[in-house]
């Protein structure tokens, strides 16, 4: 039986992983290892009897007496703090999901690949923050990293049989989140509530926020460099407001390999469990001719700072991955707080990563996870310490 553990399950990917696991046989067909969560210890524990769990881990030291009184009687250990989620993810396993939010899953996601397993990889964070030393760990320990976010899934499926110095372009699409219609001056205005609302997806708030602020397609065009080596000119996003075609890629053929289908996560999710096969999944099945039309459109750069950030990013290099998305995630968190507005996110961003540029060495890679994680500190104390100034 395959040994499998996903990370961040009781979340919007982890839910739909659990899901697939249980419609593909549950605790008879795999051998579940562990189990991660973060505050929502009551389902997590339920996960952790349903598919009979070795261990679950809450990543809050001050959840582990909840977890432990819902999981009483389970015959499930369990187990509390970042430290503990480590030390599960150097347990043995076949296939590991990472699907924690935020650079919080980059260590987790590092243990697992140096026990050489294949590595589900929903957590772009650490791709945008580590994306080297991720790729180097993979390589030195004989691990597989496979894409989970549906643009990525997208292009590794258009991948398949294909010589990748045969593409000469690949094309992320955007549904242009909550706000693809709003007028610029609206923007300024809009709430945490209407920013939660995506059209199409069903996700976490977090990314659904970044979806309508751009800033999920701004690490997705620098998780795509990271993860596939694509030159950044060679990245092109394109507007899509049907999330039907998950993405694209362009032969120097001239042809382009779209991947489409609806917009369920568990598709990609599916896929990477499944591969190198491919299973029937219960996932519905697209019916073109009831959508009629797809239309596409550029992306604007006024109304979506965060693309050309992206590009600035990856154009320094090295350790700018780990300021932006720090600067990102602080900004998200003083905007749920509703302590600065919309687009005072990408401000946010733009100027601490104009601060910390300044500084020297930025674009030079990091050595080791250390660094990476205290350039992500300072960029955040810096965020906070630009807002408290501007109040
Ligand atoms: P959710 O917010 O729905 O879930 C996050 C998961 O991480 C939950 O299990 C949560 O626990 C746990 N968690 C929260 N904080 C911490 C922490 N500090 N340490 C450890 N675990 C923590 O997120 P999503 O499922 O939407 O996204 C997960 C990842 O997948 C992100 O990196 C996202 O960018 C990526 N992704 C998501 C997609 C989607 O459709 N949702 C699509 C493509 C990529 P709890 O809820 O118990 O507190
Ligand atoms: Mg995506």
């Amino acid at each position: 039986m395959r040994k499998i553990s996903v990370f961040g399950a009781t979340g919007s990917i982890g839910e739909s992983t659990f899901d697939l696991l249980m419609a593909q046989g549950g605790p008879a067909a795999y051998d579940v290892v562990a189990l991660s969560g973060g505050r929502n210890v009551a389902r997590l524990a339920q996960q952790a009897r349903a598919l009979r769990a070795d261990l679950a881990v809450t990543a809050f030291e001050d959840c582990l007496p909840a977890l432990r009184a819902a999981l009483a009687g389970s015959g499930v250990e369990a187990a509390a703090g970042p430290h503990a989620l480590i030390e599960a993810a150097h347990r043995p396993a076949d296939w590991v999901m990472s699907a924690i939010v935020g650079a919080a899953g980059l260590a987790p996601g590092f243990a697992a690949l140096s026990q050489g397993s294949v590595l589900a990889l929903a957590n772009k964070e650490s791709l945008v923050t580590a994306g080297p030393l991720l790729m180097a760990e993979a390589r030195a320990h004989g691990a597989t990293i496979l894409p989970v976010d549906s643009e990525h899934s997208a292009i590794f499926q258009g991948l398949v049989g294909e010589e990748i110095s045969a593409v000469e372009r690949v094309i992320i699409t955007a549904s242009g989140g909550a706000f693809r219609d709003w007028p610029l001056e609206r923007l300024a205005r809009a709430t945490v509530e209407e920013a939660s609302n995506h059209p199409n997806w069903n996700m976490g708030q977090r990314i659904t926020i970044d979806s309508a602020s751009m800033f999920n397609k701004a690490l997705e065009v620098i998780e795509a460099k990271e993860f596939f080596g694509f030159a950044p000119e060679a990245i092109e996003v394109l507007v899509h407001p049907q999330s039907i075609v998950h993405s694209l890629v362009g032969f120097h053929d001239g042809g382009l390999m779209a991947h489409m289908g609806v917009p369920d996560m568990r598709h990609a999710i599916g896929y990477a469990l499944n591969w190198p096969e491919r299973m029937p999944l219960p996932v519905a099945k697209l019916d073109l001719a009831a959508i009629g039309s797809l239309d596409f459109r550029a992306p604007d750069p006024e109304r979506f700072p965060a693309l050309r950030l992206a590009r600035e990013v990856m154009e320094i290099g090295g350790l700018a991955g780990a300021v932006f998305n720090a600067a990102k995630e602080r900004a998200l968190d003083l905007f749920l707080e509703k302590r600065i507005g919309f687009l005072d996110m990408a401000r946010l961003v733009e100027a601490v990563l104009s601060e910390m540029s300044a500084r020297d060495g930025l674009g030079k890679d990091a050595h080791n996870l250390d660094m990476v994680l205290d350039c992500d500190a300072e960029a955040r104390a810096r965020a906070s310490a630009i807002c408290e100034q501007g109040r």
